[in-house]
């Protein structure tokens, strides 16, 4: 079961593309884009980065 590393909640969107895979949260507070399923690396250093 996927939980958004952002918020925790467990609903998320499937996104697929030529460039980008992941998952969209549907927390409609949150909506952040998980790509870490698409093997980027931790998330830990992804922090800081401003996408
Ligand atoms: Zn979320």
């Amino acid at each position: 079961m996927w939980n958004c590393p952002y918020c925790g909640f467990e609903r998320g969107h499937v996104f697929q593309d030529s460039q980008l895979h992941g998952i969209l949260c549907l927390n409609p507070v949150c909506g952040r884009f998980d790509d870490s399923e698409a093997g980027i690396g931790t998330l830990d250093d992804w922090d800081t980065s401003d996408f």
